[in-house]
């Protein structure tokens, strides 16, 4: 059957929204292409709060219906549950596309950081009850490998489907409630290299604090954006080359980090080690020989947690943070990393 059918075909069946459809509930965030707010449908006025979520965007917001179209058809469950995009015309203020999305959860992964109880809020929010197994090292370690196998499962399904994020941080992490699994919001400054859509990278795009240190994604040496047909033979190869996957790999090591080291979730505390980390040449191993000698008890704690199990999380870090994007591991090889495999070992010594 073919693709462009079957998508012509999702479409006639898929309900149509325009503006009036929609009451606008509180404003979620607000960025420099788009603000977003939590809303309802005017004829369904049932839940109070609203259950969609609206993102009104300038003209990126083109590219971002393209992705979450993609991205549903492709790997639906790697990304927030996009429902329909349109472009709104208005006499104030021209074009303004309009992007829903069902209303996955109140909280990212970096609200959840943001607690003093990270982890264990986010043990109950996955589990759905309270355990009351004995906090510690071990415990918060389980958690967090959930938290990074999750993630890294549905950044995966990116990058199989050929689609590299290029604004992986906490922000853009959500748990869903529904599925009471992590996903991945915000596909604003995504590319997708196989129809060479926002192929030339868009640098101003990039979140300083979490960019890996080449900040293009695709190599300089490819000059321009070869047209839709070109792309498509050609980009699987420019793939191979280019590994502009391993950029989403950098910023989900440094997510990893933060979860380890309370002090690097606050901004000031991140910026901080990356200066660090530039110092070093970007070399980990440099980086904790350096700060470890001097280092307070919650941060020795946190390479304690790494060290666990042989240091099998540490060695799943370096692999992650790297100066040269082709020696950092996928996400798929990541997944099968040793890290992960000891997850049902520990649940069971829990019960024990
Ligand atoms: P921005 O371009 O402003 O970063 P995002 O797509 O990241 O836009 O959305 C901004 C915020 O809105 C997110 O950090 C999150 O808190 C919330 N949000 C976005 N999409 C959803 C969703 N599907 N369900 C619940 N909250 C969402
Ligand atoms: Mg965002």
């Amino acid at each position: 059957f073919d693709m462009f059918v079957l998508a012509f075909v999702e479409r006639l069946f898929r309900p149509t929204f325009r503006k009036d459809d929609f009451v606008l509930g509180k404003k979620l965030g607000e960025g420099a292409f788009g603000v977003v707010y939590r809303v309802s449908l005017a004829k369904k006025p049932s839940s109070k709060e609203g259950d969609l979520v609206l993102k009104k965007a300038t003209e990126y917001g083109a590219v971002e219906i393209w992705m979450n179209e993609r991205v549903r058809r492709a790997c639906a469950n790697s990304c927030a549950d996009f429902v329909y995009g349109f472009l709104e015309t208005s006499a104030k203020k021209g074009g303004e596309y309009w992007l829903i999305w069902r209303f996955e959860g109140a909280d990212t992964l970096a609200d959840l950081m943001q607690s003093r109880e990270f982890p264990y809020n986010v043990e109950t929010m996955i589990l759905g009850e309270v355990q009351d197994f004995p906090k510690g090292l071990e415990r918060e370690n389980r958690i967090i490998q959930t938290i990074m196998r999750q993630f890294l499962f549905a950044l995966d399904g990116l990058h199989s489907t050929g689609i590299v994020h290029r604004d992986i941080k906490p922000q853009n992490v959500i748990f869903s409630e529904g599925s009471r699994t992590f996903k991945i919001i915000d596909l604003g400054a995504a590319a997708d290299l196989r129809v060479g859509i926002n192929y030339i990278p868009k640098e101003f795009l990039l979140d300083p604090r979490y960019a890996a240190p080449e900040q293009y994604i695709m190599s300089t040496q490819t000059p321009s954006a070869p047209s839709a047909p070109v792309a498509t033979a050609l980009s699987p190869v420019l793939w191979q080359m280019n590994l502009p996957d391993r950029f989403d790999i950098y910023s989900s090591g440094l997510i990893f980090l933060q979860m380890a080291f309370p002090a690097l979730r606050s901004d000031s505390g991140l910026i901080q080690f990356n200066r660090q980390l530039k110092r070093c040449d970007y070399d980990l191993v440099v980086w904790r020989k350096s700060v470890e000698p001097r280092a307070g008890a919650e941060m020795r704690r946190g390479f304690e947690l790494l060290d666990l199990d042989g240091g099998i999380g540490w060695e799943l870090l370096t692999s992650m943070v790297r100066y040269k994007a082709r020696q950092r591991t996928s996400a798929k090889a990541a997944l099968a990393h040793p890290y992960f495999d000891r997850e049902g070992l520990l649940a069971l010594s829990f019960m024990m």
